[in-house]
């Protein structure tokens, strides 16, 4: 859990929690005994479309997907929560956290009435800056959270008094049955499953001995341990840093010494607290940016921001027997990113100057992106480290051919979408002139300035089109479809 967010969502004022209690013609142990089984919830809490989970734990996520609030909207929204109390028989509560700026507490409980009789009951609430963006909506979806619970346990109820029993809510389906009500939610179940292998599952691959890639869960992090000492090349952020706490906990003896953020975005440093022995180094203006672009995050997590700034030289340290260059290649993906280089086993670590496989992600804000950058800074990473492996931002581990291969994308799209703007096209006309086939590349969900954003072929165009006329996100030019279904998804309540 965690405890500062977890402290100020009970001193908020941001929202009168969103209850309500059902009372029913249930014994509690019956209804706890469905209730505990959230891969059936979709049959009986019409709030639920699908849910992965078979049972509950603590300390476990839950990963769920929520039907549209209303029949016809055309999202279904994935979520993931920590659940962090757990009283069987009686209570549960799990934490959002894997939106940045939004942290919200969601607990159902059952409280016997006597040998034949119980109360449901739904509570919520929630904090931050992005819940506060989006109020309304926020409101308005945990209210149909809580009314469709309650008439759920309602149908319960009506079930249990026709039948003596709830075997109806847990029997095995007819296979019939359930092939027809797989084929109806398939589609809607790969989101939230796809956008937990994206983004919140993550696996481990050894590259060195002691060096290990944590790949995933956020954007990669790198883990390198050397005569006693330890070092982290970024640290995600929750739940994903959690999960990587947990892996450094059980695999590195060393304890973590030092961290170096490759740049200043959330994914990529929220996790920095987990280790508070280390020295966080990072560019010497990252610790701005951080506080600039995500104040809300940092005013209550200092001790997570650098300590250690590495200038534009750029700096060598050294980790145990192991010599680690910070190599600083101009401003690229942010105006102060560090390559890592671990000198001996010839390993680079290129932040998210290099998003492998997937479409890549463009800060347009003042702190980030100089697109023509990032390919000249690529060029020098190519050229510096020629035969290094190489760990990207986000995506699998890479080869420095890939790099290339990847530059010349960027240069590419930058080519392309320079030459539509040099034609007067308008933003929709270079998406629709713009060609990126055989560049095929995957779609990565991402979050930035507290809403969903995908890095898709059409929002790459947008992107660097808006950057060559230094026009910042968020001007005149009308949402993409594509970020349509972003904006149904976290502002669906302006409809
Ligand atoms: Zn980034």
């Amino acid at each position: 859990m965690d405890d500062i967010l977890s402290a100020k969502l009970a001193a908020s004022t941001d929202m009168v929690p969103v209850e309500g209690a059902v009372d029913v013609e249930i014994p509690a142990d019956e209804l706890w005994s469905v209730f505990a089984r959230p891969n059936l919830w979709s049959r009986w809490n019409p709030c639920f479309l699908w849910v992965l989970n078979s049972t509950l734990v603590k300390d476990e996520h839950l990963v769920w997907c929520f039907n549209p609030i209303k029949k016809y909207y055309p999202y279904v929204m994935p979520a993931i929560a920590n659940i962090i109390e757990l009283e069987p028989g009686r209570k549960v509560t799990w934490e959002v956290t894997a939106l940045p700026g939004f942290y919200a507490h969601h607990t159902y409980s059952i409280e016997p009435l006597g040998p034949t009789r119980s109360r449901f009951r739904s509570w919520e609430q929630a904090t931050g800056a992005g819940f506060r963006a989006m109020k309304r909506f926020w409101i308005a979806h945990f209210t149909f959270v809580k009314d469709r619970s309650l008439d759920g346990a309602r149908a319960l109820a009506e079930i249990y008094r026709r039948d003596g029993n709830l075997y109806a809510v847990t029997e095995p389906r007819d296979p019939l049955v359930v092939l027809k009500d797989g084929a109806l939610t398939a589609t809607a179940a790969v989101a939230p499953l796809w956008f937990y292998r994206s983004y919140v599952r993550s696996s481990v691959v050894e590259m060195a001995p002691g060096v290990h890639a944590v790949l995933g869960g956020g954007g990669n992090s790198l883990v390198v341990e050397s005569h006693g000492e330890a070092l982290l090349v970024d640290t995600k952020f929750p739940p994903g840093s959690h999960q990587l706490a947990k892996w450094v906990k059980r695999n590195i003896k060393s304890p973590i010494t030092k961290i170096v953020n490759t740049h200043y975005h959330y994914d990529h440093t929220q996790g920095n607290e987990n280790f508070p022995h280390a020295t966080i180094i990072a560019h010497v203006r990252t610790p701005d940016l951080m506080v600039q672009q995500d104040g809300e995050f940092w005013g209550v997590h200092r001790s997570g921001l650098p300590g250690v700034g590495v200038g534009d030289a750029g700096q060598t340290i050294t980790l145990g027997k192991k010599t680690i260059e910070l190599f600083y290649p101009g401003p690229a993906h942010t105006r102060a990113d560090l390559v890592v280089h671990l000198v001996e086993d010839d390993i680079v670590a290129t932040g998210d100057l290099f998003f492998h496989t997937y479409y890549p992600f463009f800060d347009l804000s003042r702190a980030g992106v100089a697109v023509p950058g990032i390919v000249s800074a690529i060029r020098a990473v190519t050229e510096r480290f020629p035969t290094a492996r190489v760990m990207p931002g986000h995506g699998p581990l890479a080869t420095m051919h890939d790099l290339r291969d990847y530059a010349s994308y960027l240069e590419h799209l930058l080519e392309a979408v320079g030459r539509a703007v040099a034609a007067r096209q308008t933003e929709s006309e270079a998406v629709r002139t713009v060609s990126l086939s055989g560049w095929k590349r995957k779609v990565l969900p991402s979050f930035h300035g507290s809403r969903l954003s995908w890095g898709t072929r059409e929002n790459n165009i947008r992107n660097v089109y808006r950057a060559l006329v230094g026009q910042s996100r968020g001007g005149d030019s009308p949402p993409s479809p594509a970020s349509r279904s972003a904006v149904a998804y976290t502002n669906g309540g302006s409809r």
